[in-house]
């Protein structure tokens, strides 16, 4: 061998050991919930296995549980804008506990675990496009990231459909959802998005990582249909469940 390929050889080894030391490093070295020996992965089996999915039988609209998966009563008496829902999760502990640490630490190797669950619900009908739910310009100035776009990514490369995070906005900071009584969430999040694009005849997915009332998805679900979307389904990590 050559110096000049030793030398080089020896640079694509240490070039793939510091990929490997950089993966390693972002994954906690034990399972990110209750701290035992984990191997690679983000959570234990016993933690893996302890989140909670969704119940079987739910509302196809809006994923609230619903006997024998019919339309729910709340979707029958006043139909959302969207059409269908899918949840992987009920958002309660220890998912709720993920899911915020999603936006503070070992946030990559959170989004990738929670990207992977999100891809593997079935895709019934294939959409033209997948669109994360924006966040307000200074929301994501000032936390750096969407989540839901990290969230994204997975099922997106899965699926081969392309992403919009570009022509469709948040077009103001509204009030935290999470503050406010949930009977004034719909009220708050009025007119929030702007849409650039023509969407005629077009399916788009929407995805968020919790869903609470809705309120949120529906309003970005009326702006696209005003724009001519034929279709809009969402996808999120986890349903909170009224009581
Ligand atoms: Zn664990
Ligand atoms: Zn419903």
């Amino acid at each position: 061998m050559s110096i000049t390929a030793s030398v080089a050889t020896g640079l694509t080894t240490s070039l793939a050991k510091a990929a490997r030391s950089c993966a390693a490093a972002l994954l906690p070295q034990n399972c990110f919930l209750c701290a035992a020996p984990s191997g690679d992965t983000l959570l234990c089996a016993p933690c893996a296995a302890s989140l909670a999915h969704l119940t079987a039988e739910h509302c196809p609209v809006c994923a609230l549980p619903s006997p024998a998966s019919s339309a729910c009563g709340g979707c029958l008496k006043q139909r959302p804008h969207f059409d269908a829902t899918q949840a992987v999760f009920r958002y309660e502990f220890p998912l709720d506990r993920l899911i915020q640490s999603l936006k503070y630490v070992h946030r990559l190797a959170i989004a990738d675990f929670l990207g992977r669950e999100l891809a593997q619900l079935s895709t019934p009908q294939r959409p033209d496009l997948i669109l994360p739910v924006p966040l307000s310009s200074a929301r994501l100035a000032q936390r750096g990231f969407n989540q839901a776009l990290e969230i994204a990514r997975p099922l997106a490369r899965s699926l081969g459909v392309p992403m919009d995070i570009t022509h469709i906005h948040r077009r103001r900071d509204t009030t935290p959802q999470a503050s406010l009584p949930w009977k004034e969430r719909a009220k708050n999040i009025r007119h929030a998005f702007e849409c650039e694009i023509d969407l005629t005849g077009k399916t788009v997915l929407l995805i968020d990582d919790v869903m609470t009332t809705g309120a949120t998805l529906n309003e970005l679900a009326r702006t696209l249909k005003a724009h001519g979307a034929a279709r809009v389904e969402n996808r999120v990590l986890a349903r909170a469940l009224k009581d």
